[in-house]
């Protein structure tokens, strides 16, 4: 079964919003076994849509739009929908008494244009939008599927749940993935590693995904799920430390799953980051149980004054330095209380700062054990800062996992 994407919005081709929705519904569309030929951004133009709509039907069989689908003038997505396939547009009851219910919850009066969102092609099934007002649309004529969904992301992943499962029925032949997540090796040493103890068996694909200083060892099949167990255990194996999680783990859950287990407590101490780190820390649900939380000491005296930086120190080392990363999470553990402390100071640019170049970052962890960890980053200002989180996450974890 082969399958097209259309994310619609004169926004996306202006470059004003990312089309982070084509990468979420071909990763979707692909889970559930179609093979995606096309994935196009188009306009807020009617016969643009129209067309585009004709044009992908005559080659696959499954379409998914995304966006169009609101009230206002520039939403034409329905409209092109049942131009393309000859549906007039219907008004659905059901849809309209939910928009008045939703209006009047609300207390507030509903513009007449939202009515326009109760309007269906004939033919067509409404998929339940609970995140919002526009409901998406599953229309099945001629052995094809046409499916229109809202825009908004969480508005789109909420109105196709049920669309997945759907495809995968259809197709029969759901694709199974899984991630072997690696930290700390470089791609070509973990492909050299993974490839000398695995020998694939048939319908098995391998891939590397290498982002953010860190390597996802991808196995694939669309055959018996079983097969990839001892895939990933030998991996597991081979690449031994350097493994710290599987699938759609997040180093932050990691950290935190670790904290819990052991009954365990972070406090941070951060300059170039902001408070970045604190965000993610902060970030899950039950953070509250691990994270006691975290001080952003950009300036230099603020490394004394509340981190417990001795001035002696900062005067001799400087703010970017490894002793002064080691005395800021010993700090930061002692004053807040913590089962470890974590520090990092660097420099983000796009200046050097103290004679040392931008991406040289020190990373300090005091606790149960102890390390400094001196790096240098590559990228501009928001990369640098957006590795150092990773890297002091992947600190921590090593640290808590080697326990
Ligand atoms: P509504 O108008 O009810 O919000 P809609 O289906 O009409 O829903 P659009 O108006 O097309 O959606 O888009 C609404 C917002 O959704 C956009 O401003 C944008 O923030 C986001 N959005 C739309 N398309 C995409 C996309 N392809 N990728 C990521 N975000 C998107």
């Amino acid at each position: 079964m082969r399958g097209a994407v259309l994310a619609v919005g004169t926004e996306l081709l202006l470059g004003d919003v990312v089309n982070s929705n084509a990468a979420w519904l071909g990763k979707q569309l692909a889970a559930a076994g179609v093979e995606v030929r096309a994935s196009e951004a188009l306009p807020d133009d009617l016969d643009v849509l129209v067309a585009a709509v004709h044009r992908h039907l005559s080659q696959v069989d499954v379409l998914v739009l995304s966006g169009g689908l609101g009230p206002t003038v520039d939403d034409l997505t329905r409209e092109a929908v049942a131009a393309a396939l000859d549906a007039p547009l219907v008004r659905d009851p059901r849809i309209e008494q939910q928009l008045r219910d939703r209006f009047a919850s609300w207390g507030r009066p509903m513009p007449d244009a939202v009515l326009q969102q109760a309007d269906v092609p004939a033919g067509a099934e409404v998929l339940e939008n609970t995140a919002g007002t526009a409901p998406g649309l599953w229309l099945a004529q001629d052995g094809k599927v046409v499916v229109a969904l809202p825009g908004p992301p969480h508005e789109l992943r909420a109105a196709a749940t049920t669309v997945w499962p759907r495809l995968a029925a259809m197709t029969g032949r759901v694709v199974t993935t899984r991630q072997v997540l690696v930290h700390g090796l470089g791609e070509s040493a973990v492909a050299e590693r993974v490839e000398a103890v695995v020998q694939l068996p048939p319908g098995v694909s391998l891939s590397y995904l290498a982002s953010g200083g860190l390597v996802r060892v991808r196995f694939t099949t669309t055959g018996d799920p079983a097969v990839l167990e001892p895939l990933v255990a030998a991996t597991d194996e081979v690449l031994a430390e350097h493994v710290w999680g599987h699938d759609d783990q997040t180093v932050e859950g990691v950290v935190q799953d670790a904290l819990l287990d052991r009954g365990q407590t972070v406090a941070v101490a951060e300059s170039l980051t902001g408070g970045a780190l604190s965000t993610v820390l902060s970030g899950r649900p039950g953070s509250s149980a691990t994270f006691r939380g975290g001080l952003v000491v950009y300036a230099t005296d603020l490394k004394e004054t509340l981190a417990g930086v001795p001035g002696s120190l900062l005067e001799a080392s400087g703010a970017v330095a490894g002793d002064t990363a080691a005395a800021l999470a010993a700090g930061v553990r002692e004053r807040l209380g913590a089962t470890w402390g974590l520090a990092v100071t660097g420099v983000a640019g796009p200046d050097e700062q103290e004679g040392k170049p931008v991406g040289t970052v020190f990373l300090a962890v005091a606790g149960p054990s102890s390390e400094v960890l001196e790096v240098r980053l590559p990228g501009d200002r928001d990369r640098v800062r957006a590795l150092t989180v990773q890297s002091a996450l992947h600190l921590l974890r090593r640290h808590l996992l080697a326990r």
